[in-house]
């Protein structure tokens, strides 16, 4: 007899599966840090490897059983090399978060310094923002974006690096919808001597594809997630200058971790190996050209956008002229079938638990294959729900167009069944 699956073991969570495979597949995911994964990376992430202990590296590791392993986190490591052309990968971290704190761990100790963009200004809570242990047991700086343009403010970086010389400085962005000019962090850096971080956790996959500056050559430390841009398994990875191989490794293990998960490593693989193909780059200029195309539309029906547009896969509008908030924008669009986060604008006047703005981006619908035809298309029924988001009939139209535009889109990784 063979095992029983998973239905009849637990129907109760096999049917909660099933219904979110289904909500993935009849929705207009824009949440920016989501994708579909493909099915050969799920297939590797729901592995055998999940039932393995390897503490340790490939070739040093604390129990045995590892040949397939090692190799398994050798190819992930190769595949990330060539993928960003960096000296140094580690493949270990759990997470984008866990990642961030190993930077911390392996070159601060409590009570120094840091300066990174606060979390109101598109930073994320990992760059020092107060509420996290990274502005907690750290002495973080935090700068911010212009009042002007929302332009990230490199006077004030450079101010609060002459100030306070960090041992650690963070770029990179999680709601920030143009590009960061790592030179320019790299000069300064170098000038009061500390080491920058570029984190890339949202635009790693753009990276990959060459459709976005890369940081390798500016920052010598460059964390990400893996889930995000890239369409890997859930999971962090560090990518350094040889120079600080050492010190990146010990701080994830043993410094901050036990065992690593096989098999999101051998997933991570998996994801590296399809971003190397040519389509890879193909995906990650059409996600831009997606990103641009909805900017456009949602523009002309009178929508502000954070910067007047975006350079990447996001988009950060602020519906304050629409006389909605975001968070019921956001209740709203999910009712008619469209999926996104409630986001704080720059000096949003409102609460961070109910802002101005709505974040959206384009990795996941374009991962579907759609293009600017369809981004026109939801970049409209965005705003027509935005300018009546109490209006049932507005949100039963376009979730009867929107389901029928994505019975023609199918979803890496999800059948219909
Ligand atoms: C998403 C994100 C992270 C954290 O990743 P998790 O996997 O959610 O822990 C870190 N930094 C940035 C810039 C991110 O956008």
């Amino acid at each position: 007899m063979s095992e029983p699956t998973l239905a009849q073991v637990d129907p109760e969570i096999a049917s909660l599966i099933a219904k979110e495979e289904r909500r993935q597949l009849d929705s207009i995911r824009l949440i920016a840090s989501e994708n579909y994964a493909s099915r050969a990376v799920q297939e590797a992430a729901g592995s055998a490897l999940n039932n393995k202990y390897s503490e340790g590296y490939p070739g040093k590791r604390y129990y045995q059983g590892q040949e397939y392993v090692d190799k398994v986190e050798t190819l992930a490591i190769e595949r990330i090399k060539k993928l960003f052309g960096v000296e140094h990968v580690n493949v270990q971290p759990y997470s984008g978060s866990p990642a961030n704190l190993a930077v911390h761990y392996a070159f601060l100790r409590p009570g120094d310094k840091t300066v990174g963009l606060g979390l109101p200004a598109g930073g994320h809570l990992t760059h020092g923002w107060k509420v996290s242990i990274t502005g907690d047991y750290f002495e973080a700086h935090q700068y911010g974006v212009r009042e002007n343009d929302h332009r990230l403010d490199m006077d004030q970086v450079a101010r609060l690096a002459r100030e306070h010389k960090p041992k650690l400085m963070w770029c990179g962005t999680t709601a920030y919808p143009r590009h960061v000019d790592y030179a320019k962090f790299a000069e300064i850096a170098n000038e009061v001597g500390a080491i920058l971080v570029a984190d890339i956790a949202h635009v790693s996959g753009l990276i990959a594809g060459k459709a976005h500056p890369s940081p390798v050559g500016l920052a010598p430390i460059v964390t990400s997630t893996t889930h995000k841009t890239l369409r890997g398994p859930r999971g962090g990875m560090i990518l350094c200058d040889a120079k600080y191989a050492k010190e990146i490794d010990k701080a994830v293990f043993p410094g901050l971790q036990g065992g690593p998960h096989n098999s999101g490593i051998a997933a991570l693989a998996v994801a590296a190996h399809e971003a190397l193909q040519p389509s890879f780059e193909t995906y990650a200029r059409n996600v831009v050209t997606n990103a641009k195309a909805m900017a456009e539309t949602l523009m002309s029906r009178g929508i502000d956008l954070v910067t007047g547009g975006t350079d990447t896969h996001l988009i950060l509008a602020d519906l304050t002229s629409k006389n909605v908030a975001g968070k019921p924008a956001a209740i709203a669009l999910e009712k008619a079938g469209i999926v996104c986060n409630y986001n704080s604008v720059p000096f949003d006047k409102r609460k961070p638990f109910d802002p101005s703005g709505i974040r959206l981006g384009t990795p996941a619908v374009t991962s579907r294959g759609m293009g600017p035809d369809e981004m026109k298309r939801i970049g409209g029924w965005i705003a027509d729900v935005v300018e009546a988001p109490t209006d049932e009939k507005v949100i039963a139209r376009v979730r009867g167009e929107l389901l029928a535009m994505c019975q023609q889109f199918p979803a890496p990784g999800l059948e219909r069944r």
